[in-house]
């Protein structure tokens, strides 16, 4: 889309006569379908939709579709009016999967369905489709994950999240290329704007706190204002505390995993999405940049925002400065690997911003940071004036190492024990201080002097 100006079809007409909203609809609902024929899988989809009424794209592909962005995946709804079809998404899904064996020439594809949604999906090298039968969700209460029927594509949109989200394009019979848009819908698209469904939104599923401030930051779209002012009443009632932690650390996890993560994490602080998940998380725009740009490569940028997040957690010293941080994370489910090794981050970058500063020669870093999460020394970095010892850490000093090992100095008859490690540790950091000449010899032979 131009600008954001137009939408696909709206520029092509723009010299001749106004079109009717009708024919331009045609024309936006035909170069979608011919956007989607160019999508992994998006070819044998429309090729198994040919004589169907029922099968229309649904969701973020077409809204990604009609911003002429690749979507990530491509969602497909399948009209549910009729409950005879209830287990049509899982023979979808296998229709299609072997179609794209076929065409594909190799076994690439595989199945999962999900019986409790009626959805199935098809993953394979070069994409993912998700099929679903089209459904109404019922909230037993607020936050609760809702129940669910079938019911027809126009309904199924009432239930999505923004309007941008709820656009239909049907993909075959007199469906084909026909746009179906919730109300507003292409209006905000075209706005760039995100905007809830209806009045309830928030409460009936407070995780859409989250969503709001992903595709914030993910689209550059903003927020419309009676949203913004729904939302923020929504974390004011408390909406988010009748939500469970995994449902909260899922969607945090999916705004950690965007290339945007540092300005969803302002728009969640900006909203007061942090503060309701816990009242000291931090989002410091200034310091994440600062230490992203430190990060090498081999670091991950989600364990170094998590780490920035509980750092002001961490920083109460109360004896167990880590035990908040991890009961925390605990309770948003994240994996343990990503829990242990942001804490640690956290806790060495609090340690090392005072300690990198006074660190005059490569051995004092690797005494200093050896044995830390490099995420915690790139924090450290951008903490405070520590940002040239960081990056002398992390670009030159850990990549130091000894050509012998313990090996070599057993065979020199030191003895089994700590003795080799120890003697070892001491030639490294002769290494690192330059104070030994080239090769393994010059290593040898300062380990035999060692006693
Ligand atoms: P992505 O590009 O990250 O896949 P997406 O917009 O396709 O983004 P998904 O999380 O894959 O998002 O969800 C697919 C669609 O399902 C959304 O576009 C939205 O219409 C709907 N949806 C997902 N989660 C919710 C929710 N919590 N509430 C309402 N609708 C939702």
């Amino acid at each position: 889309m131009d600008d954001g100006e137009t939408l696909p079809g709206e520029a092509a007409q723009a010299d001749s006569q106004p079109p009717s909203a009708v024919t331009s609809l045609e024309f936006v609902g035909a170069e979608v379908v011919e956007r989607l024929r160019r999508q992994p899988g998006g070819r044998e989809l429309l090729e198994m939709a040919k004589y169907r009424q029922d099968v229309y794209l649904v969701g973020g592909a077409v809204r990604d579709l009609l911003l002429d962005r690749a979507p990530r995946e491509l969602d497909v709804a399948l009209d549910g009016e009729d409950l005879s079809l209830r287990r049509d998404a899982a023979v979808f899904a296998r229709e299609l999967a072997s179609s794209l064996n076929v065409l594909a020439g190799e076994d690439v594809t595989k199945v999962n369905e999900h019986e409790r949604f009626i959805t199935a999906g098809v993953v394979w090298d070069a994409g993912q489709i998700d099929i679903a039968i089209a459904r109404r969700e019922h909230y037993s209460k607020p936050g609760a994950l809702p129940e669910v029927e079938s019911t027809s594509i126009s309904e199924d949109l009432r239930r999505r999240d923004f309007t941008v989200n709820a656009i239909a394009v049907g993909l075959g019979g007199s469906q084909l290329g026909k746009l179906q848009p919730a109300r507003h819908a292409l209006e905000d698209l075209r706005e760039r704007r995100l905007r809830v469904i209806h009045d309830a939104s928030f409460e009936d599923d407070p995780t859409r706190l989250l969503r709001l401030a992903r595709y914030n930051a993910r689209l550059d779209f903003a927020i419309e204002e009676h949203t913004e002012e729904l939302a923020r009443q929504a974390l004011n009632t408390g909406a988010l505390d009748t939500v469970s932690g995994a449902r909260i650390g899922a969607e945090l996890r999916l705004a950690l995993s965007e290339p945007q993560a540092p300005d969803a994490l302002e728009a969640m602080r900006e909203l007061g999405v942090l503060a309701a998940v816990h009242p000291r998380l931090r989002h410091d725009p200034e310091l994440v940049a600062g230490a992203l740009e430190l990060l090498p490569a081999d670091g991950s940028k989600e364990v170094l925002l998590l780490a920035a997040l509980v750092l002001p957690l961490v920083l109460r010293a109360d004896g167990q400065p880590q035990a908040e941080a991890r009961a925390l994370l605990d309770r948003l489910e994240f994996p343990q690997g990503d829990r242990d090794r942001a804490v640690a981050a956290a806790v060495a970058a609090v340690r090392l911003h005072d300690v990198l500063p006074r660190c005059e020669r490569p051995a004092d870093l690797y005494e200093a940071a050896s044995e830390d999460p490099i995420e915690g020394v790139a924090l450290a970095g951008a903490l405070n004036d520590a940002a040239e010892a960081a990056r002398r850490w992390l670009e030159e000093v850990r990549h130091v190492s000894l050509a012998i090992d313990g090996r070599d100095l057993l065979a020199e008859g030191v003895p089994q024990g700590p003795e080799i490690g120890r003697r070892l540790h001491e030639v490294l950091l002769m290494r690192l201080n330059g104070e030994l000449g080239e090769g393994r010899d010059a290593e040898l032979a300062a380990a035999r002097k060692l006693s």
